[in-house]
């Protein structure tokens, strides 16, 4: 018998191997094996079984096998191949998204010695110093302790508990060293709360989808403060009690502890939490625990959707519109929602997309009715909606004379205002460092990351320049301006840092916590701060778009937004409503108990359509003009998008081979559009020249994306009409979140 094997390469092409004979009844298609490939032996997937070699060369065996049993049962095995057809990747390629390569279901916990005493000392007759010291103290400890702990006893303490095993007076036991799988401070939040009418409806359908056993997508479109955490607990309680599993997404686990917290709290230890800060041991341990059918719940952020559950019923997507369940390198570019309703379908699954300010795509499916659509459109607990107070900067700069300044009068009238009563405040600025931008006041010129088109921004914690791409640290600033000798560099534009200056010197005996990447890389526990702020231990929280969502703080009155307009005009068809859901989202933080709340959104655009709905919190109105403007212009959700980039460190080698791949593109296009190819916006990353063109395809004229998809992927993936040189890369990026 032989098997075809696919591996994590570039290349479509599957290699043969010869199955050898202990292996032949455990080899199936979708099970992970070591195989000679070149010079080395790496881990590949086979993807077919025969018992012809396709070809009359050299054929060499199978070498062993990763796993014991098979992790891709023929559900999962579908959503791989899937995944590799619709973002054009290898399937080696696919599938090492639910089979990690560090990962296996052998992983076995190391082990530890423990012993406990059971006799006496007076039963002890040779009297050995070091068996006296140790019986003595585990006679003392009474319960078992682990043989490490007595190395200051006796050099050798396993030897001298196996002497007194011996004599049977102490008993030895072997225990699995549990990796610790927590990795979070929070502890399991209990909440009792009895449900609106609006929530009972909402559980009531998917409770009858789940009784179906029918693929249906919901869209939960609650706003802030509705209670959809309830939701998600009682619609996977009902999935469980029909001895189905599920699966929580949320963007990024860590910034939403309270609703890991409540899983926790509601399913106890038939709850695995699937995040990036777990030790690899603890990743291990889970996933093999998660194989082995032992968590019926898999909390997590976007990898966890591709989870090994077996009988999965429900899927819910927390925030669904965040831009964080894109993957964006390495391959595979997958949308962890996507991914989930597809996953969903081939499982017959219940799935749950759930927002306050839905992605624009998942707004249009249930205005086309592709999804069924449930609206929570009231704050849980008859808590009211804040009222928003836009400051209008211009006009601000004009009365006070303070050009560029930071606050205006009214945010700091009610900041103090709060303070004084005991209330909380939110800052949001959604930019870090302290000055984005160190300029010439001369000629103008900007200083630029050396391996990025990308402005260094100024850090004044630590006095550095630093890429926000790249990550290029600059320890000393420049003195003179590289261009015309000018000294006269000036910090321009406002990142967290600097207001978090401004607000210790405006309230110096407030309590101030800031959090954004940077205070997160430098060791802070995020969940920690927002523990903090949740028990009133700090009255200003900062920071970026990290505290806009998901959080619920009763005690937070007050909300400011110190620059609305940040990203407003980014050339992205996206831009707008990124910052409609930014400021619509931390809104809604604001007054979540029974203080009513305030919000004031500074800004030098009051007038422009983004900032004005926003802020009047009219969501229906801000996403009909964007979906007017989409369809103009045949943007997502009314076309199918497929973004290709060349890049590479040779400026004029990209350039040619976009060139070449632009007139293929151009040549063969009926009813797709292509955009370039150009630069991209940010022409240069991390020393790589990019450059991009993008393939749109009408919904109307195309519904699934098929059309689209034959042309590319026939475009691309046949080698003889595109060669792409050596020297630079192709990245295939289907509906992509940013042309960036
Ligand atoms: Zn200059
Ligand atoms: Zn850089």
């Amino acid at each position: 018998m032989y098997a075809d094997v696919s591996f994590p390469i570039s290349s479509y092409q599957t290699f043969t191997y010869e199955i050898p004979d202990p292996l032949l009844k455990k080899v199936s298609v979708g099970m992970r094996v070591n195989a000679a490939f070149g010079p080395r032996k790496i881990q590949g997937i086979v993807v077919d079984i025969k018992t012809k070699p396709g070809f009359a060369g050299r054929i060499k065996p199978i070498d062993s096998l990763v796993d014991d049993q098979p992790v891709l049962d023929t559900h999962l095995w579908k959503l791989i191949n899937w995944l590799s057809d619709y973002y054009c990747i290898p399937l080696g390629v696919a599938a090492r998204v639910a089979l990690p390569a560090n990962l296996s279901t052998r992983y076995k916990p190391q082990k530890r010695t423990m012993v406990k005493a059971i006799g006496s000392i007076s039963e002890l007759l040779a009297r050995a110093k070091a068996q006296v010291s140790v019986l003595e103290y585990l006679i003392s400890e009474k319960d078992f302790v682990s043989t490490r702990a007595l190395s200051d006893l006796a050099s050798n303490p396993l030897d001298v508990c196996r002497k007194l095993a011996e004599k049977g007076l102490v008993e030895i036991k072997e225990e699995d060293i549990l990796p610790d799988l927590s990795g979070f401070a929070f502890k399991p939040i209990h909440k009792k709360i009895r449900f609106s009418n609006d929530q009972n409806k909402a559980v009531g359908e998917i409770y009858s989808s789940l009784d179906k056993n029918e693929f249906t997508p919901f869209l939960l479109h609650g706003v802030t403060g509705s209670g959809k955490t309830e939701i998600y607990i009682e619609a996977a309680r009902h999935a469980l009690s029909q001895d189905k599993t599920v699966i929580m997404l949320l963007p990024e686990i860590s910034l939403t502890p309270q609703i890991a917290g409540r899983f926790c709290a509601a399913f106890g230890d038939a709850v695995a939490l699937w995040h990036s800060k777990l030790s690899q041991t603890a990743r291990a341990w889970t996933w093999k625990k998660i194989c082995a059918g032992d968590y019926k719940v898999v909390v997590g952020a976007r990898s966890a959707v591709f989870a090994p559950l077996k009988n999965l019923g429900l899927i819910v997507v927390d925030e669904e519109q965040e831009s964080s369940y894109k993957q964006e390198s390495p391959d595979p570019r997958y949308h962890a929602r996507d991914v989930s309703l597809v996953r969903g379908k081939i499982h017959n699954a219940a799935i749950v997309l759930a927002s306050a300010t839905p992605s624009l795509e998942s707004y249009y499916n249930h205005i086309y009715g592709k999804f069924e659509y449930i609206h929570l459109p009231e704050r849980f607990g008859g808590a009211k909606y804040p009222h928003v107070h836009v400051v209008n900067m211009i006009k601000e700069s004009e009365e006070t004379e303070i050009y560029g300044g930071v606050f205006s009068r009214i945010l700091l009238e009610k900041i103090a205002d709060r303070l004084g009563k005991k209330e909380q405040v939110i800052i949001l600025h959604n930019r870090r460092g302290f000055a984005p931008v160190l300029r010439c006041d001369d000629c103008g010129e900007v200083i630029m990351c050396p391996h990025c088109q990308v402005a260094l921004t100024y850090h004044r914690t630590g006095k550095f320049l630093q890429c926000h791409f790249c990550d290029h640290l600059e320890r000393s600033l420049p003195s003179t301006c590289q261009e015309c000798q000018s000294f006269n560099l000036q910090l321009a534009g406002t990142g967290t840092q600097k207001v978090e200056d401004k607000l210790i010197e405006k309230f110096p005996e407030a309590k101030i916590e800031r959090l954004d990447v940077d205070t997160a890389r430098s060791g802070i526990n995020i969940t920690d701060v927002l523990q903090n702020f949740s028990n009133g231990k700090i009255d200003i929280l900062l920071g970026t778009q990290m505290i806009a969502k998901g959080l619920d703080f009763a005690n937070a009155t007050l909300v400011g937004i110190v620059n609305g307009d940040t990203g407003l005009y980014l050339p992205d068809f996206r831009a707008g409503e990124r910052v409609f859901q930014l400021i619509y989202q931390a809104a809604g933080r604001s007054g979540r108990g029974r203080i009513p709340g305030e919000v004031v959104v500074q800004t030098y655009n009051p007038e422009n359509p983004v900032i004005k709905c926003a802020t009047q919190l009219d969501l229906k109105k801000y996403y009909n003009i964007c979906l007017d403007e989409r369809q103009a212009l045949d943007y997502p959700p009314f076309s199918w998008m497929v973004r290709l980039e060349v890049s590479g460190e040779n400026k004029s080698a990209v350039e040619k081979t976009s060139m070449v791949l632009g007139s293929k593109l151009k040549r063969t296009a009926k009813g797709i559009t292509l955009l370039g190819p150009a630069f991209c916006y940010r022409e240069r990353l991390r020393n790589q020249y990019r450059m991009q063109a993008v393939l749109k395809s009408r919904k109307e004229t195309d519904p699934n994306g098929t059309k689209l998809h034959r042309f590319f992927k026939s475009t691309i993936q046949d080698e003889k009409s595109f060669k792409l040189p050596g020297n630079v890369r192709l990245i295939i990026d289907v509906n992509p979140v940013s042309l960036l």
